[in-house]
């Protein structure tokens, strides 16, 4: 269902709609929103609503903060668990400046403006996202513990436990909510699950994974559980990922198939992939946002370490899945689902078009795991590595022009700055670790 203007009009006059929200993503990936009533929704449509920019974290700065949220009314959604007499519905908004120009801070218009040029070439780009996250008890006070009582692992099914009960209603709302869910499943990790939503052209899998966010903290909240995206909550097992799988169509049909008879995939993928190596590490910074995102990126959690790629094998970056055909696509392992989904995604759409467009030659896949081997394996084949902390990460980001053509200077100029500070407050701490190990000792 994808609503024009006057069809979200008719249905909130026709569906006892009282409220709408419009949502917007800031830089750093989070869903900020605000909240009009039935009777201004007409007046959206035409002239935006104003907010302040400058409260926004990677907006405007003061002196041009009026800026005004534009409703995509394609992304018309009721909440579901909102009362239904007096129903509260959402629509996901584009950003302008107060002058009516394009606001290029705006993460969705970044991805916009990336996937302008496939649609140009004729092509669709396809992404399916696999988001995974812990579901963790509440103390006494309310606040959010480490605790899970559940001690399932990968696919398990028994007990059923709070947590599978929640990620069950979880799926539910989101396919009230227009979402076709594949599959869902406990992960690796005691309190761990993910759940897979079928691909989608790449803007609507942003928005989706946005909401997917939302609808899994709130649904947990409701269940008396503390639902987080953190990447490595818990040391000494596997953090929560957010593998994009990819593939670019045309007219419906897959140019990353080779066609029957083969189990190779095609040159386009193969271009497609080189370029992904050739810029992932300028990437990590935005994919892998936070400093525990690279707490995550460790030998021996399912998480990449290595810049590599292979057909089945699960230690390296990007994988080549099984299906052919139609379902031949390439699976990006180091992304976690913090990042701002619009921003990671308008990024590797361009380092896969660099790919093709410069025609780059990709390396021999790697069909071993690569946690097991020593350094001088790993230089024997040439293998580089993700930058290991998110100071590095910042460096590699300054250092690829891709990131800031895509991104706009805007926004490669203030991420950066905050990140910086990020890092900067991390290092300045004193962590929880130095005290145990030194405190005693020395
Ligand atoms: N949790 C792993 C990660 O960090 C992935 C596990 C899997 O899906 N096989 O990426
Ligand atoms: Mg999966
Ligand atoms: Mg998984
Ligand atoms: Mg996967």
């Amino acid at each position: 269902m994808h609503f024009s203007k006057e069809d979200c009009l008719k249905f909130v006059k026709e569906n006892d709609v009282r409220f709408i929200r419009l949502q917007f993503t800031d830089i750093a990936g989070n869903m900020k929103n605000i909240a009009i009533t039935d009777k201004q929704l007409a007046i959206a449509f035409e002239n935006g609503v104003m907010f302040d920019g400058s409260a926004v974290a990677g907006f405007s700065g003061i002196e041009s903060s009026d800026m005004f949220l534009f409703p995509d009314p394609g992304t018309f959604s009721v909440i579901p668990w909102r009362p239904q007499q007096g129903k509260v519905a959402r629509i996901i908004c584009d950003i302008k400046n107060h002058d009516g120009s394009q606001f290029e801070g705006d993460p969705r218009y970044i991805l916009k403006r990336t996937l302008k040029k496939v649609q140009d070439l004729g092509y669709t780009f396809q992404v399916g996202p696999e988001c995974e996250f812990f579901m963790f008890y509440n103390d006494d006070e309310g606040q959010p513990t480490t605790i899970t009582h559940d001690s399932a692992s990968y696919c398990d099914l028994a007990p059923i436990d709070q947590g599978e009960n929640t990620r069950r209603e979880i799926c539910m709302v989101l396919e009230e909510m227009g979402f076709e869910i594949e599959a869902s499943h406990h992960e690796t990790a005691a309190g761990q699950h993910e759940i897979d939503f079928r691909y989608t052209d790449a803007l609507t899998a942003a928005d989706n994974i946005m909401t997917f966010k939302m609808v899994v903290k709130i649904i947990a909240q409701r269940n008396g559980l503390h639902a987080t995206f953190m990447p490595k909550p818990l040391p000494g097992v596997n953090g929560s990922g957010m593998h994009i799988n990819m593939s670019l169509t045309q007219n419906g049909s897959n140019l990353f198939s080779r066609g029957p008879g083969t189990t190779d995939i095609s040159e386009t993928a193969k271009y497609f992939a080189a370029g992904l190596l050739s810029h992932i590490k300028g990437i990590t910074a935005i994919a892998n946002p936070l400093v525990n995102s690279y707490k995550r990126l460790k030998a021996g959690f399912e998480a990449p370490v290595h810049i590599a790629w292979s057909h089945m094998n699960r230690s390296p970056l990007l994988r080549v899945p099984a299906p052919r055909g139609e379902g031949t696509r390439l699976e990006l392992r180091s992304p976690d689902p913090t990042c701002n989904p619009y921003l990671t995604l308008a990024l590797v759409l361009e380092a896969g078009l660099d790919g093709l467009n410069n025609r780059l030659p990709l390396v021999d896949p790697i069909n071993v795991n690569i946690y097991n081997l020593t350094p001088e394996q790993e230089k024997e084949l040439n293998l580089e590595r993700l930058p290991s902390n998110l100071l590095f990460a910042l460096e590699e980001m300054k250092k690829d022009p891709l990131i800031q053509s895509t991104l706009g200077a805007h926004t490669f100029n203030k991420y950066l700055a905050t990140k910086a500070l990020e890092w900067e407050a991390y290092d300045n701490s004193i962590h929880a670790w130095e005290i145990d190990k030194y405190l005693k000792s020395y």
